[in-house]
């Protein structure tokens, strides 16, 4: 059976990468996403198990020293990290999985799994990006100078990843990243494990 794709999403924080990946999971059903873990506090309507799994800062040293997880980055002062161990069971099971990480994460997934494919998302101006961070109403003027100049510098990872999605208009961002999930399927690699009797029988 084929193995599912591993797909990293990165993105610097209001670049609408969150919107972006739940209409992914609405249009396409053979795509899971990886809820991952964090010492950071629930924002307001944030659900914990489903946004993230919210943990003490005990708990995360923990599970980095048991070897729990993928990968793990410190991002605003926080702790934020990928299961392991639930990555290994549903990619054994040919569903395809999609990590919403930073760039430091996806550095680290890329080194063990050199088959992940990585897309950056990115605002269409970096006025945009701040009136959307202002506009989200959640953070304060500090946070938000903060994210500012982390977006800055995760941008400046861009080249690391192998597609480019720029939100300006939700619409043709939301088609732009189904068509890149449906075209990595239909890889010759991929498509020769799915369909080998089809394609032996055709042969000839
Ligand atoms: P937020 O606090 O806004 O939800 O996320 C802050 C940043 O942490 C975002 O860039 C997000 O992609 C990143 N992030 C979320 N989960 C993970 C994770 O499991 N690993 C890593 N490396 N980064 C993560």
């Amino acid at each position: 059976m084929a193995k599912g794709n591993l797909f990293v999403v990165t993105a610097p924080s209001g670049a609408g990468k969150t919107t972006l990946v739940a209409a992914l999971l609405a249009a396409d059903a053979n795509v899971q996403l990886s809820i991952s873990y964090t010492t950071r506090q629930p924002r307001a309507g944030e659900v914990n198990g489903k946004d993230y799994h919210f943990v003490e800062r005990a708990e995360f040293e923990r599970m980095i020293n048991a070897g729990e997880l993928l990968e793990h980055a410190e991002v605003y002062g926080n702790y934020y990290g990928t299961s392991q161990v639930w990555i290994n069971e549903v990619i054994q099971n040919g569903r395809d999985i999609l990590l919403e990480i930073d760039w430091q994460g996806a550095q680290q997934v890329r080194r063990l799994f050199p088959e992940a494919i990585g897309l950056f998302v990115l605002p269409p101006s970096l006025e945009t990006l701040e009136s959307r961070l202002r506009n989200r109403g959640k953070d304060s003027e500090e946070v938000i100078a903060k994210r500012m100049a982390v977006a800055r510098e995760e941008c400046s990872h861009v080249d690391e990843f192998d597609y480019v999605i720029v939100n300006e208009h939700i619409d043709d961002a939301v088609r732009d990243i189904v068509a890149v999930v449906r075209a990595q399927r239909l890889t010759l690699a991929g498509q020769s494990l799915r369909h080998t009797a089809l394609i032996s029988s055709l042969k000839g």
